[in-house]
Formats: C-alpha cells, sequence, structure tokens
C-alpha cells in the first residue's frame, strides 16, 4: 500500500467523455486524462480501481437527456461501478485494504468525499462470499437487477415457464439460474450455439433458442418450447424478439422490462412492440424495472445468491478484459455480443 506521502507521486489515468455519439461510440466520443492522486479529506476515502464492471447502460448514460439517472457530462470522468481496494482512509468505517464496491468511473483512483459516500454507493465487500469480480456479476449491479427483476415483478411458480433473453449475459444468467432454483422451466434466448450450449450444459436452462440461427428460429423456438405460453418473459433486449415473446404470451403473463440493447444504438426512433395487444388478450401485465430501487435489499439477495454460489446451484461467469486504456473498444463487444459472461475491465491486479 502507498503511504501517505507516496500517495502524492501517483498518477490517475482517466478516461472521459469527449462528446455524445451517434449510432455506436467511437474513440473520438473519448479523451484519455492523467491527474496527480490527492490524498482524502477528514472522512473520505481513496479507492485504488482493480475492475470495473461495463454495462450497456454506460451507452444510455453517453446521452443527452433525462433518465433514471443524469447523463454523464462532457468533460467528465465516465461513469462506472467497480470493486477496488481503500488504500486511504480517513473515515473511521473504512481501513486500508478494505475491498469496496462503488461508483468508480472509468479511471484508476476514485476520491471519495465523506459527504459523498452514500451518494457514491461505496460499501465494503466480503471476498468469503464471492471473487471480486463476482461481486460485479451475479453478486453485484447485473446479479441485483436480475433477482429482483425476477422476484419482486416476475413472481415466479413452480411449474411456470420462463424465457429470458441476453440468456448468456450477465443479468440473464442470473435470471435462468433463480428460476431454475424457484422451479420454473426456463428457456432462453442467446446469440451462437456456444453460448446456447452453456446455459443449458453448465447452467442447467431447459432448452435455448439461437436467436441468430435464423430469421423464423425465435418464434420457432418458442412455439416448440412454449406450447402452453409464456408465463414470465425477462427482457433484456426488446425489439424483434419482444414482439415474438408477446404473440406467445399465457394468461396472466408477467413480462419485466429490464432493457432494451437492440435499441441502444439506433439512429432512428426506438422500435416499440406491434404486439402489445396480447397485454389484453391474456391479461398480462409488462413492468420496467431500475435495479437501483431495490438498493435497501442487496444484502439479501447477496446472502441468498452467495449461499447458491457456494452449494454449487450457481454459476458466476465473467468476460475479463484488460487495460484501462482499452475500454473504448471493450464496451463495443457488448453490442456486438462478443462478450461472454459478465463484461469485466481489469484495471489492475491488486
Ligand atoms: P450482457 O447481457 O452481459 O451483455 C449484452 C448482451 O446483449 C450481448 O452479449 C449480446 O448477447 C446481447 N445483445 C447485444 N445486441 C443484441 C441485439 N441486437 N439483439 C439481441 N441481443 C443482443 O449485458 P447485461 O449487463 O446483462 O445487461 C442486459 C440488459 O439488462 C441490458 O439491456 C441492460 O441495459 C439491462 N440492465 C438493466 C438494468 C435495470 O436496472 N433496468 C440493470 C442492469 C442491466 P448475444 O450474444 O446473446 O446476442
Amino acid at each position: 500500500m502507498p503511504t501517505s506521502a507516496s500517495l502524492n507521486t501517483l498518477t490517475n489515468h482517466q478516461i472521459r467523455l469527449a462528446s455524445r455519439p451517434v449510432g455506436l461510440p467511437t474513440r473520438a466520443n473519448w479523451s484519455a486524462t492523467t491527474e496527480p492522486v490527492q490524498p482524502p479529506a477528514a472522512g473520505g476515502v481513496l479507492v485504488k480501481t482493480l475492475a470495473l464492471s461495463l454495462d450497456p447502460a454506460m451507452r444510455g448514460w453517453m446521452n443527452e437527456g433525462k433518465s433514471y439517472i443524469p447523463p454523464v457530462g462532457i468533460g467528465e470522468v465516465m461513469r462506472a461501478g467497480g470493486v477496488g481496494v481503500v488504500v486511504a482512509s480517513e473515515n473511521p468505517l473504512f481501513a486500508v485494504g478494505d475491498h469496496v464496491s462503488g461508483s468508480l468511473g472509468v479511471q484508476e483512483y476514485m476520491l471519495v468525499p465523506g459527504d459523498q459516500l452514500k451518494r457514491n454507493g461505496l460499501f465494503k465487500i466480503d471476498l468469503r462470499l464471492g471473487g471480486l469480480t463476482e461481486w460485479l456479476n451475479v453478486l453485484g449491479m447485473p446479479g441485483m437487477t436480475g433477482y429482483f427483476g425476477l422476484m419482486d415483478v416476475g413472481l415466479p411458480q413452480v411449474g411456470e415457464t420462463l424465457v429470458v433473453s441476453g440468456a448468456a449475459g450477465a443479468v440473464g444468467q442470473t435470471v435462468g439460474q433463480m428460476a431454475k432454483i424457484k422451479g420454473c422451466r426456463v428457456i432462453g434466448i442467446a446469440g451462437g450455439a456456444a453460448k446456447c450450449d452453456w446455459v443449458v450444459n453448465t447452467l442447467g436452462f431447459d432448452t435455448c433458442i439461437d436467436y441468430k440461427a435464423g430469421p423464423d428460429a425465435v418464434r420457432d423456438g418458442l412455439k416448440q418450447h412454449c406450447p402452453d405460453g409464456v408465463d414470465i418473459y425477462f427482457d433484456n433486449v426488446g425489439g424483434d424478439i419482444l414482439d415474438q415473446v408477446l404473440a406467445r404470451l399465457a394468461r396472466g403473463a408477467r413480462i419485466i422490462i429490464c432493457g432494451a440493447i437492440s435499441q441502444y444504438n439506433n439512429t432512428t426512433p426506438v422500435q416499440g412492440p406491434k404486439n402489445y395487444l396480447s397485454l389484453l388478450v391474456n391479461r398480462a401485465r409488462m413492468q420496467g424495472i431500475v435495479v437501483f430501487d431495490y438498493a435497501d435489499r442487496y444484502h439479501q439477495a447477496v446472502a441468498e445468491m452467495a449461499g447458491y454460489l457456494k452449494d454449487g446451484r450457481m454459476h458466476s461467469k465473467e468476460d475479463v478484459v484488460h487495460g484501462l486504456q482499452t475500454f473504448p473498444e471493450a464496451l463495443l463487444k457488448l453490442f456486438a455480443g462478443e462478450n461472454f459472461g459478465k463484461l469485466v475491465l481489469q484495471v489492475a491486479e491488486s
């Protein structure tokens, strides 16, 4: 660990938003900057970033305009959740060497002033419950999204049929595994044979539809695997896949609108669901969720799922890429389906 005197010699490399993208972000939308590392003032904590969570939501945060969270300002360090280690602390709740999770930003060091600790969401993580990258996945924000979206909005019942898109991704893997544990029949939708094989053979989903297998793959797969309709659809992708599932709802179905990654880089308006009247016919409902609304209950989900990770009922797969400077290209993997599991950017080893 650096001493407070040696902190002054450290440099913080950062990635900032330089301009707002149209369509897929490019290198030109980012700038790399450096700053000297500052020691914390009374009440504050200095965190060294170890790994960052790369999330589809980052694309939305790059846009101007109102959302569930303000956009990242031009010139600001890009927002990112991450895990790190406390390297200097002027706060009795955090000791040097503690591992923490919080909004660290795409940078090597995050200085969190004492009055910003809550806003930053900084909390200690217990590495006995799960490894560092698992705290960005099943035990982290995507896992919380999958858990509460499924349990609070999906309301799974034994024997029900659940379909989840983005099945091999961060949120999708939690949803499908939790739904199996709760007694559902689980059908994943993912891009490519390798991802489909993994969710069935490793995660224990009942089956998986490869939406890239052909133009009718989703329609035909849902017809084959959901003869009595879909009771719960956990939607991570929106677009055509949402429409195909809407066409196969069971009576009383619940649809969790978690995300719509197929639409995030559109240069035309978002494609809305054409088949929404299926909600009427089937007395079904569709509800959006924002994970941060469940922050007060994260500890419950962490305790439950850490138990499943320990006893082997759940797996947590991360796809780790290395180096802060690779951030602009690494982020794009999400939109090309090149991540296999939760996409994590390793910034430092320790
Ligand atoms: P992820 O699934 O780990 O990664 C994104 C995956 O999306 C890609 O690997 C790719 O998988 C798939 N994808 C990309 N473009 C697609 C397209 N055009 N059509 C279909 N699939 C496509 O990402 P994640 O972090 O778990 O996030 C999943 C969704 O949850 C996103 O929509 C995200 O915005 C949302 N989310 C919402 C909340 C919330 O609070 N509401 C919180 C976290 C995440 P394939 O190879 O299978 O195509």
